[in-house]
């Protein structure tokens, strides 16, 4: 079928996803930073699944680490056909004026460097003015990109508002190379990110000022990016689902 490249895959909503493409068939590429042995255990749920998949390490905001995963990637001889832009992070919640260069930098070079370093490298392997296969790209956003997080993590919340247009300015642009590309907006799911913002039961704590009253699992996320990975969202580009509970 082809491989599936699912940044910050280890854990969360990348673990999830990873696990689902898996059993639609996709060789996981299964990318993770720090956390080799959750990277392993996820490989390992997929091959007792009957699945197919390899860990890659590489810190997404290093240009030349990459370069050496989709090096990797290609010295499997499998087409690259699907890539989830998923690697995210943030920092303790403060407010804009607490904020230094350092902390934003490190903010925008994983959520939005990243994020286009991973679609170049995509594109040039997808596209059909390459000679390609085509593929369909995923980017994971945020529904912050437009509540904007006030006092938590604007800088987050900013990088997320460039992944938007990332991913509609690439899908304008590679509509007609056979590749599509879509956003999706998560909004509270339950997974170790709260942690990093200093706040690890913030879903609980905040659930209850949403429509639906309950926060998202990331497998409830994961569904919507394989669909919109699939064949059955083929006529679909440069779309956004909000994976909020309604806010
Ligand atoms: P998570 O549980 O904290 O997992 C983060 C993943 O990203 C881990 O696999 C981590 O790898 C990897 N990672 C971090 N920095 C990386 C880097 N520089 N290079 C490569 N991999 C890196 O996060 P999550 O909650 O699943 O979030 C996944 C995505 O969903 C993010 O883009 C996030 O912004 C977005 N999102 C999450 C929520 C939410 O409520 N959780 C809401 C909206 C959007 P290691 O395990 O090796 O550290």
């Amino acid at each position: 079928m082809g491989i599936a490249l699912v940044t910050g895959a280890s854990r969360g909503i990348g673990r999830a996803t990873a696990l689902q493409l898996a059993g639609e068939g996709y060789t996981l590429a299964v990318n993770y930073h720090h956390n080799i042995q959750a990277a392993t255990g996820v490989v390992e749920a997929i091959t007792e699944q009957g699945g197919r998949a390899f860990a890659v390490r590489a810190d997404v905001s290093d240009e030349s680490q990459v370069m050496a995963m989709f090096d990797a990637i290609d010295r499997t001889g499998e087409p690259l056909i699907a890539l989830v832009n998923n690697a995210g992070i943030l920092f303790q919640q403060c407010t804009v004026e607490e904020l230094d260069a350092s902390r934003i930098n490190r903010v925008l070079a994983t959520n939005v460097t990243g994020y286009f370093l991973c679609c170049r490298e995509a594109v040039k392997r997808m596209s059909h003015r390459h000679g390609g296969p085509g593929g369909a790209i995923v980017n994971v956003s945020s529904a912050a990109s437009r509540l904007g997080a006030p006092g938590e993590y604007v800088d987050y919340a900013a990088s997320k508002g460039a992944v938007d247009t990332l991913t509609t300015g690439l899908a304008l642009e590679v509509a007609a190379q056979g590749i599509r590309v879509n956003g999706v907006r998560p909004g509270l799911i339950y997974t170790g990110m709260h942690a990093s913002g200093g706040e690890p039961g913030r879903v609980d704590r905040v659930k209850s000022a949403l429509p639906m009253q309950r926060g998202g699992q990331p497998e409830e996320v994961a569904q919507a990016i394989v669909w919109l990975l699939s064949e059955k969202a083929s006529y679909v580009t440069g779309s956004f689902l909000e994976l909020a509970g309604g806010k």
